[in-house]
């Protein structure tokens, strides 16, 4: 018998994103849905025959999807709201869209939220734990039933039969599937719900196991959570009564992305065959789980990361695996990656610019895949079997740790030299006088948040210049021209503090991450981040620096243009950290503590220019909170250290702004105020002013500028709408600490939506001025 090798999940957009293609392309009704349906079919087959070449031997399936797992893991059990006119039978793939996207105009946010248009909102996305990838919220109400609805999963084991692939199933468990939904207003316990539910899923089971399936893997990352009593007796009884419903099936419980800490000893009494856990993200609990885990239980041990693009070092990870194998022999243990690789890019083999050394120390999916059957036949045959593989890996391994690319003493050096004086400034009172004195801004100044229109015209000479047809003389005059014309509005419409519009950038990481050391770039390195929106997050392989100056040529021309006060604009430490792959060879920590480093330079040199205002926009800072409470405060701290490092070296007359979107600042608060901004703006308006209630309870003494217009959405807001979100904020806050602004960058509007909202939004704070 020999070790299985397994993966959980495999990247379903295809090498060419030739979904998003089909996607867009059906959704625009360009092509006839059985296009799409027909690209689809192609993607899986190529998935499934393309793994197995590599060398797995237990192959996923029911891992790909028109636009989400979590929303397929509805629709097979029909948690269909009423809205969508649902009314049994499988769920059609038209009530699938409206659900996931809306109907009729509706735009969907980068958040999921739904805004105008006539027809059926979109259901809400989220963050799918503590990746970048979002998932439709399930929506259950008090007393809800189930019905099996979609026989997708039964449907794409038989095509991967007919292919000659066997295939293990794979489903979002029923107590995951739950704890990730909404309850609305009802607020009931939705585990009421579980009853009702697990007959759907023993029914497809039941049906899997007649195809001939022998093993399904229900995922339940929630054991990674914080979990309640009730929660892990409702894992016991999920698994009893699924286990008994299919006997002769084999079920292995997935987790990933953490420890399985205090929920070990819930997971290894799971009366089922198998628990796959991550030891990359949960890299110290192999000793506890093997302690604890019954001899009889299979062990799927995720060795290779499923999150991160870093090649693994084989000979150390079979270090590892061998006793394992040794104890527990090799029918009691599955090779597997940590996680899906729905995370990572799908082939290294695609990318012919990246640096060769950079190259030769990376590893997507595919590679991964190799890496594993690598690790199998070691583990079946010996490393002799594999020499040759384990030492490119070995050689591989040795290169990355004594790199110069990587390594630079300089960066280092400076680092360590950091004292605690560095992240300090004089305290905000004192500033403030300083700030008020010289700056003479009236109440309730205005402002926005960096960004300006990403018009056609903008994308075009930008993608004209980079394939060389636009010179870069002419570029650059395109973006003087752009930027001068941005500056001469706000002066007429007044704007109190400018911008100058963030032409010259393509996206605020990559833009910073191509003018940093330390940065790589992919052309094809995909991942999704929700159905058809797919990024490309840079790769930090190591320590970074800033080789010169990055903003202060746009923000110095911008402001001498005019004689009102020019805001420069930065990406902040965590947030270049967060949106892109990091190093696996140092802490996290220090990478975003070096970002801090090159980013103060930033600051220093624009203050130096002549800039005296900088705003450093955070918001991921709340998206990188960890899974687990007790890892909050650690994080926050070097969190909050890193945006303190990047902001300090500047004098007290300087205003330091920083933005922070899409984020909740409830249990946050301590290390909201410490960041210390002279002034933080956020995203208030959809909450109708909800969101400021964390930082009014707090008592948050420094100024803040509370959204007012909502930049997701085409509409444009009135004065009178703005005034009255401007009125609530004044009923509760000091008049002197308040800003005026949107809710964030206006890049993905049109000027024609943004010229009259951004008036509307100036008059709003002229009348309150006037009730002073
Ligand atoms: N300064 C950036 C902009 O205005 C901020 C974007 C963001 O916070 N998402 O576009
Ligand atoms: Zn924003």
């Amino acid at each position: 018998m020999s070790i299985t090798v397994s993966s959980l999940g495999f990247p379903r957009i295809g090498p060419r994103r030739e979904l998003k293609s089909a996607l867009e392309a059906s959704w625009s009704g360009k092509t006839a849905p059985e296009a799409l349906a027909e690209t689809a079919q192609g993607l899986r087959a190529a998935n499934w025959q393309r793994q197995k070449a590599l060398g797995a031997t237990s192959i996923p399936s029911n891992d790909f999807s028109l636009y989400d797992h979590v929303l397929d893991t509805a629709a097979m059990v029909g948690a269909v709201p009423k809205i969508y006119g649902w009314t049994g039978g499988e769920v059609p793939v038209e009530t699938y869209f409206a659900m996931a996207r809306g109907t009729h105009g509706t735009t969907v946010c980068e958040h999921g939220h739904s805004h105008g248009g006539k027809g059926l909102p979109a259901q809400e996305m989220t963050k799918w734990f503590d990746t970048n990838y979002h998932y439709i919220v399930p929506e259950f109400t008090p007393g809800q039933e189930f019905a099996l609805a979609s026989s997708k999963a039964v449907r794409e084991f038989r095509e991967a039969k007919a292919l000659g692939v066997h295939t293990r199933p794979v489903l979002v468990g029923p107590v995951t599937f739950l704890k990730l939904g909404k309850s609305g207003e009802h607020g009931f316990a939705r585990l009421s719900l579980l009853p009702g539910l697990l007959p759907v899923y023993a029914e497809v089971l039941r049906q899997l196991a007649a195809e001939g399936a022998d093993w399904v893997q229900i995922d339940e990352p929630v054991l990674v959570l914080d979990l309640t009593d009730p929660e892990r007796a409702a894992l016991k009884t999920a698994y009893a009564e699924l286990a008994k419903a299919v006997p002769s099936l084999k079920i292995l419980v997935a987790t990933y992305f953490g420890n399985l800490g205090d929920n070990l000893a819930t997971a290894v009494s799971l009366p089922v065959a198998g628990l796959h856990v991550d030891l990359k993200r949960g890299a110290g609990q192999l000793d506890t789980l093997l302690a604890a885990a019954p001899k009889e239980l299979a062990l799927s041990l995720g060795v290779i990361d499923g999150r991160n693009v870093w090649r693994a070092d084989l000979e150390k990870t079979l270090d590892l695996l061998e006793p394992v194998v040794d104890a527990r022999g090799a029918d009691g243990i599955i090779v597997s990656a940590s996680c899906s690789f729905l995370h990572v890019p799908i082939d290294l083999e695609q990318e012919t610019k990246l640096d060769p050394d950079v190259k030769s120390w990376l590893a997507f999916a595919v590679q991964k895949i190799e890496e594993l059957a690598i690790l199998g036949r070691a583990l079946d045959s010996g490393r002799s079997a594999v020499a040759d593989a384990l030492e490119a890996s070995s050689l591989a391994a040795a290169s990355r740790r004594i790199s110069p690319k990587i390594h630079d003493t300089a960066v280092q050096s400076r680092l360590a030299a950091v004292t605690p004086g560095d992240a300090e400034r004089a305290p905000f009172a004192e500033r403030r006088a300083i700030q008020r004195a010289e700056f003479g801004l009236p109440a309730f100044p205005t402002t926005t948040i960096g960004s300006f229109p990403q018009t056609d015209e903008v994308r075009k000479a930008r993608a004209a210049n980079t394939k060389g047809q636009l010179s870069d003389a002419d570029y650059k005059a395109f973006l003087r021209k752009a930027t001068e014309e941005a500056v001469r509005w706000q002066e007429v419409i007044d704007v109190d503090v400018l911008v100058h519009g963030e032409f010259e950038r393509n996206d605020m990481v990559q833009y910073f991450g191509e003018q940093l050391s330390g940065y790589a770039f992919t052309q094809h390195g995909w991942v999704q981040s929700f159905g058809s929106r797919y990024v490309r997050p840079p790769i930090i392989f190591g320590d970074v620096s800033r080789p010169k100056p990055m903003t202060v040529e746009w923000s110095g021309y911008a402001q001498s243009l005019t004689g009102r006060p020019m805001k420069g604009m930065l990406t902040g430490p965590v947030t270049m950290l967060f949106w892109s792959f990091i190093r696996d060879d140092i802490p996290r920590a220090d990478t975003c503590r070096q970002i801090a480093l090159a980013i103060r330079d930033e600051v220093v040199d624009l203050e130096r220019a002549g800039i005296a205002i900088i705003q450093i926009d955070e918001p991921a800072i709340r998206e990188g909170l960890p899974l687990r409470r007790g890892e909050w405060d650690a994080y926050l701290d070097w969190a909050v250290q890193s945006f303190r490092l990047s902001a300090s070296g500047v004098k007290p007359g300087t205003q330091i702004h920083t933005h922070m979107c899409y984020s909740e600042f409830n249990d946050i608060m301590p290390s909201i105020a410490a960041m210390d901004a002279d002034v933080i703006s956020i995203e208030t308006t959809r909450s109708q002013m909800e969101l400021l209630d964390a930082f009014i309870d707090y008592k948050y003494p420094n100024e803040i500028g509370p959204g007012i217009y909502d930049i997701h959405s085409p509409r444009v807001p009135s004065a009178d709408e703005m005034t009255a979100l401007l009125e609530k904020a004044r009923e509760r806050l000091s008049p002197d600490q308040i800003w005026v602004n949107p809710d964030c960058g206006l890049k993905t509007r049109k000027w024609d939506e943004v010229k009259p909202a951004l008036e509307n939004m100036v008059a709003a704070a002229k009348r309150l001025r006037a009730t002073l």
